[in-house]
């Protein structure tokens, strides 16, 4: 059987299991929750020196800094491009759906305590003053940022100085590569641990009432896949929709129960690299960076819910206002962690930048898990059409004759 369908049969196994212990998650938690942690450390473990040996690698690989420029220049336009289209796929389903018509906010609800960083922040905080100690925090937006730094340091030395250094890092990569071959091995029992607290602590209890915001927020990710990635894929690097799925599967599947791109991120670049033949030098730049800056999931998720609060709150959103989420949630997206969680804090700064009440989030926050699988999942299938896009634009794919247009 192949990987992607014992990935597969995990989760509906998860589901099932889940689901028979709704209303008693106390048995799952104390048997079933220490397999989905354990996978969890084990993918964990690694991200912190495969993103920064990758992306040195990936860095240096580009040749020169014009090469570099205009590589992460592509990218950076696919990824903001992409995610402006995700928030207005995600404005218009709130007005379509309307999800907050109606709702009787409850009394007394407390805000969620959570307080988002500013974007000025987010952005001065991009530069490590202490580079090593962004590493130790694994701090992705810093350990990035140094590694860029290094692998453009080293494009521009002499070869006899800069090979040691590459060669080190590119052999850390390799071995972080094998790992991710390893711990993919046991991704279905990862998967099935993941996914049966999730279903037996959010039973149909907690999620009928707000059913209309999980519809919304499902419905945005699969049209984003459908309207945006599919044919992306397909204009650019020629490689059929059926194919592009079916690729994109296990890190989707994985990216879908951890709630986290960076954790799914070893098994992005495996995927990439395996199923599409994306050359090292482009999934290993233009991955790690997606994976920490590219969330149209997210993005998506930011508009439903905006919307969904005003409504819930009888206010009305002016068009000025619907363009400033839009400015707000691409730019936040960038400072968003790929870590569980981390889009709804960054909402209250969306909710900020247009007066709405951030104890709105209150609403949301019982079920924001199961909100977070989904853009997650999207995250991550955006990601990999960037590589995909910006390989083929380099002439860094190979793609199988059965899975082209
Ligand atoms: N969990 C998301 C991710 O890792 C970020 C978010 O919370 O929106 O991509």
């Amino acid at each position: 059987m192949k990987l992607t369908t014992k990935i597969f049969l995990g989760l509906i196994a998860g589901i099932i299991v889940g689901l028979f212990f709704t209303g008693n998650p106390e048995v799952i938690k104390t048997y079933v929750s220490p397999i989905g942690t354990l996978f969890l450390n084990l993918i964990k473990m690694i991200i912190v020196p495969l993103v920064f040996s990758s992306l040195i690698v990936g860095a240096a690989s580009t040749g020169d800094i014009k090469s570099l420029g205009r590589i992460g220049g592509k990218t950076m336009v696919y990824f903001l491009g992409t995610t402006a289209v995700a928030i207005v796929i995600g404005l218009v389903l709130g007005v379509v759906i309307k999800p907050g018509a109606g709702l009787i906010i409850p009394a007394g609800i407390e805000a969620a305590q959570q307080a988002a960083p500013s974007l000025t922040d987010t952005l001065l905080n991009i530069v490590p003053a202490n580079p090593l100690k962004g590493l130790v925090e694994g701090n992705m937006l810093q350990i990035i940022t140094f590694a860029l730094f290094l692998g453009i340091g080293l494009t521009s030395l002499p070869d006899d100085k800069g090979k040691p250094f590459l060669n080190f890092f590119d052999s850390l990569a390799e071995i972080m590569y094998k790992i991710t071959a390893f711990i993919m091995e046991l991704a279905p029992f990862g998967v099935f641990g993941l996914i049966a607290p999730v279903v037996a602590s959010n039973g149909p209890a907690v999620l009928l009432p707000l059913i209309k915001v999980i519809a919304a927020v499902y419905i945005g990710c699969v049209l984003h896949a459908l309207i945006v990635y599919a044919p992306a894929v397909r204009a650019f690097a020629k490689i059929n929709p059926m194919a592009f799925f079916k690729g994109v599967a296990p890190a989707a599947i994985t990216a879908y129960t951890t709630s986290s791109s960076s954790g799914t991120l070893p098994i992005t670049i495996r995927s990439v690299k395996e199923n599409f033949h994306v050359s090292d030098k482009i999934a290993s730049f233009v991955l790690p960076l997606g994976a920490t800056v590219n969330m149209d999931g997210t993005a998506l998720y930011q508009g439903v819910c905006a919307l969904f609060i005003a409504q819930a709150y009888g206010i009305t959103l002016t068009m000025p206002q619907l363009v400033t989420i839009i400015l707000t949630a691409t730019l936040g997206s960038i400072g968003t962690a790929g870590v569980p969680g981390a889009g709804m804090i960054m909402l209250t700064v969306v909710l900020n930048s247009v007066g709405l009440p951030l104890e709105g989030i209150a609403l949301i926050a019982g079920i924001d898990r199961v909100l977070d699988m989904a853009r997650t999942c999207i995250n991550v299938v955006g990601d990999t059409s960037a590589a995909l896009v910006v390989a083929a634009s380099e002439n860094e794919i190979e793609i199988p004759k059965a899975e082209t247009v």
